[in-house]
């Protein structure tokens, strides 16, 4: 099927929004303060090492100093609590990134809930995400907040569209529907009990599919013209390639916009945890 729409370019929009960051982080240091991200992560979950590896190369990509807490699997949950103490404590780090997930002992929501708002740079505290709901300053959750930066970079205008968003996690689908409202979208939440999902999909102008289903969207669940964001990422066996939560090419061939994976939201997210962690390095300056 042809294709005429048009490809959110996610890599060429973090790279620019990279770039952006790198005369806020000089000025930053000729004022004496370099900004600091740490990751704390706990065992050694591929996934999880690869992904914060990848975070510190742009980080000081961008000039940001980054570091992370690598504690063992078996990590008890006080041992936990007390590094994102000193985290919070500690005046030269702006900002903490928690890798998820932790290992099945420990609580996470007990960790996060430890991590101080100013540092919470991937804005998935419930503090973070209470000042979300209210409308209030704070940070926001890094792959929402990267798909905000993605539609205004592309100039797509979300004010009395109908949006769907599928999935309902407190990482990606709740903040994604709560910063859509922010913008004035008729906003949608659909999940896994949801009747009718194509015919909720059909309606949408704007569906970001936050699952892990790969390609469970499919191409005539779009409605012609409209905007599809694919925040999946899922590994399929027997596929060279990652796969998004929708049928790319059935679904390029009748929207007007569409993210591609990878190469989409996926580069997004880090960069828009770079740019939070800028924000908390200015905030206290
Ligand atoms: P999650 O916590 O597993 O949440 C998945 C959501 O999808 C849940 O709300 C679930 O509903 C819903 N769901 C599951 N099956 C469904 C179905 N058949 N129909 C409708 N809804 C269904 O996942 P997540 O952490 O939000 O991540 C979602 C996807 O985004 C994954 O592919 C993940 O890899 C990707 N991701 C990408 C980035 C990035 O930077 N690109 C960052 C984070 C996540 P219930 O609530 O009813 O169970």
């Amino acid at each position: 099927m042809a294709s005429s729409a048009l490809i959110l370019d996610g890599k060429e929009s973090a790279r620019e929004l990279r770039e952006s960051l790198k005369p806020r982080v000089e000025a930053l240091k000729a004022r004496g303060i370099t900004p600091r991200i740490e990751a704390v992560v706990a065992g050694q979950d591929p996934a999880s090492l690869a992904y914060v590896a990848m975070k510190q190369k742009w980080a000081g990509w961008v000039g940001i100093e980054s570091g992370s807490f690598m504690v063992t699997e078996a990590v008890g949950q006080s041992e936990l609590e007390e590094v994102i103490d000193r985290l919070n404590a500690d005046p030269l780090v702006h900002g903490v990134l928690v890798q998820h997930p932790l290992p099945k002992h420990l609580d996470e929501d007990a960790v996060l809930e430890r991590l101080g708002a100013e540092k919470d740079v991937d804005g998935i505290t419930s503090a973070s995400l209470g000042r979300l709901t209210a409308g209030l300053h704070g940070f926001r959750c890094a792959t929402p907040l990267g798909i905000t930066k993605l539609l205004d970079r592309y100039k797509i205008d979300c004010s009395g569209k109908n949006a769907l968003v599928i999935g309902r996690s407190n990482i990606l689908g709740k903040p994604m529907a709560l910063m859509l409202l922010e913008r004035h979208a008729t906003v949608t939440i659909a999940h896994s009990r949801t009747q009718n999902l194509a015919e909720l999909c059909r309606q949408a102008d704007i569906v970001v599919a936050a699952v892990g289903r790969p390609e469970l969207v499919k191409g005539d669940w779009i409605k012609p013209g409209a905007v599809v964001i694919d925040a999946g990422y899922n590994r399929v066996e027997g596929r060279a390639q990652d796969v998004g939560d929708c049928d790319y090419e059935a679904c390029a061939a009748v929207a007007s916009a569409i993210t591609p994976v990878p190469g989409g939201v996926g580069p997004m997210t880090v960069a828009s945890l770079l740019s939070n962690t800028v924000d908390a390095a200015e905030r206290i300056s």
